[in-house]
């Protein structure tokens, strides 16, 4: 049998772990060899770490959610163990803009779902009646009939009413998904919540009863009187994520990198795929694309029309993250905490705000701080198109307003995300069953990347590496061994802005 090539579009954390799983397959004797091919003339999609008057600063992606072990073990993999760091957990405090004010999220609330009574009865975030619909929710009996897919905004208000949407559930998918919780999927962005209502009616009632399984497992495990430290809510490298994109760099063959090479269109005739670029037409018996969907389909709009319409469908919002390093004496008016998160209906452009300093270590020198804010999403686009001048201003006039913070910094980055964060829209999994079922049509073909299982860097991962073990797969050589997609399920929340 002779050497199968596999072409992969895409030099994102997606598309560098399916060329990885590609690799070692290789290494382990399989016979099997990849193309990369980036645009950028760098490696690494959005992931981007800077360095600024003395400070790592990240112009994408911080951190990502340990529990989701697809980030650590890739890390792991590629020999990073002791280069991984988690957020100062034993400082996490998040706040919310509340009428002009920053109120502290109360304790053992999870994602919008309280499990502690006293700090959620005694918290100012919350109005009197919502605080009752939050105990009467205890009492919801299960949801028998489901009616497909609703918006997250539905179903958190059918538990917790309005003011549940906007003070929390809006504001920490802003800083997720740039999205909305009117217009974000129940089943897609919170699928434990859908299980959890379908089960227990209440999700407190599920939430309270996921922890003792998890307790009860974890005893189980490591014996009854085993006290297991809390692993941090996220983690990230020392050098920041670049350093992850660079290890992913010196695993891979140099000769197998094809930067600055857009793949400007794509050809297939039922065995090879052809891959057209400024540099001529090249041949391979397997393919994955691991852009962002709408441009996955329109590489493929000649070979198969109505997976590229599925894929062109996908929406993805933008964003704009600005970052300010300080002097710390500056800042000793800030509160404690990771950040804060802005409601849409406090008039503000800004969605949310992270210390860097305090949420993670290695990032300031002891007399520095980090100021990071996340602006535009879904229904503020247009400051994409606002000068760097404009935007600074903005985030300096709203850090005043907020926290009280009139020092100049010593230096500002800003950093726009053009359709980088997808939107899963209500009917989403439908649309990525759809795209699974029509991408299996084509021989040795898969997709990649953020807008299909998970928008994460984990998720990323297991994307592109799921990817690439059907793909080797179909083109006859022995499955690589990866684990299975849907092998661990995190609650969604947020994936790094400010919680
Ligand atoms: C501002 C921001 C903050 C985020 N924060 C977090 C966080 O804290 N934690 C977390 O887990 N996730 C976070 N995310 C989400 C996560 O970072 C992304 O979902 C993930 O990195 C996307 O990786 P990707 O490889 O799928 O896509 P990308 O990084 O978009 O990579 C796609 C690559 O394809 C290339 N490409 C496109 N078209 C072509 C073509 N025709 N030919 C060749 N190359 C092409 C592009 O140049 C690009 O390099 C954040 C995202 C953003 C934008």
């Amino acid at each position: 049998m002779g050497m199968k090539r596999i072409a992969i579009v895409g030099g994102g954390i997606s598309g560098l772990a399916a060329a990885t799983i590609v690799e070692r397959a290789r290494r382990e004797g399989a016979a099997v060899e990849f193309t990369l091919f980036e645009r950028g003339s760098r490696l690494g999609g959005v992931m981007i770490t800077d360095h600024v008057d003395g400070c790592l600063v990240e112009a994408g992606p911080d951190s990502f959610l340990t529990e989701k072990s697809w980030g650590l073990d890739f890390c792991r993999s590629l020999g990073l163990g002791d280069q991984i760091i988690g957020s100062n957990d034993n400082e996490r405090k998040t706040y919310i803009l509340v009428n002009g004010r920053l109120v502290s999220i109360p304790d053992g609330l999870m994602f919008m779902v309280p499990t502690k009574l006293l700090p959620t009865i005694t918290s100012p975030l919350f109005s009197w009646s919502t605080k009752i619909r939050m105990g009467l929710e205890y009492f919801h009996a299960p949801k028998l009939c489901t009616n497909g897919d609703e918006s997250v905004a539905q179903l958190v208000e059918r538990h917790y009413g309005r003011e549940m949407v906007q003070r929390l559930a809006d504001p920490l998918l802003a800083g997720v998904y740039g999205g909305d919780a009117e217009s974000l999927s129940a089943a897609a962005v919170l699928p434990r919540f859908v299980d959890m209502e379908k089960r227990y009616g209440s999700l407190s009632r599920g939430m309270l009863a996921a922890r003792k399984k998890m307790a009860a497992m974890m005893r189980e495990k490591h014996g009854a009187n085993h006290q297991s430290a809390p692993r941090p809510l996220f983690s990230s490298l020392k050098a920041g994520m670049q350093q992850l994109v660079d290890a992913v760099a010196d695993f891979l063959p140099r000769e197998s990198m094809q930067l600055n090479r857009e793949v400007t269109a794509i050809l297939y005739d039922g065995t090879q795929w052809r891959l057209v670029t400024a540099a001529g037409v090249e041949v391979f018996e397997g393919l994955i694309i691991a852009t962002p969907a709408q441009l996955a389909g329109r590489l493929i709009s000649g070979v198969a029309p109505p997976l590229a319409n599925e894929l062109l469908d996908v929406s993805y919002s933008s964003s704009v993250t600005v970052t300010g390093v300080y002097d710390r004496a500056d800042l000793r008016n800030l509160p404690p905490g990771f950040g804060f998160l802005v409601p849409r209906n406090e008039g503000k452009r800004m969605l949310a705000c992270t210390f860097v300093h305090n949420k993670f270590p290695h990032r300031a020198p002891e007399d520095r701080g980090i100021i990071r804010t996340f602006l535009g999403g879904l229904r503020d686009a247009s400051v994409l198109a606002q000068s760097d001048e404009e935007i600074l201003a903005i985030v300096r006039r709203e850090l005043k307003e907020i926290v009280g913070l009139e020092a100049e910094p010593r230096a500002e980055r800003v950093y726009r995300w053009n359709r980088s964060m997808a939107q899963y829209g209500p009917g989403h999994m439908a649309r990525v069953r759809h795209i699974q079922s029509a991408s299996n049509q084509l021989h040795s073909f898969a997709l990649a990347g953020n807008a299909y299982e998970g928008i994460g860097v984990p998720d990323c991962i297991a994307s592109g590496t799921v990817a690439a073990a059907d793909v080797v797969e179909q083109l006859g050589l022995p499955r690589p061994q990866v684990a299975a997609k849907g092998e661990e399920k995190a609650f969604t929340r947020p994936t790094g802005v400010s919680r």
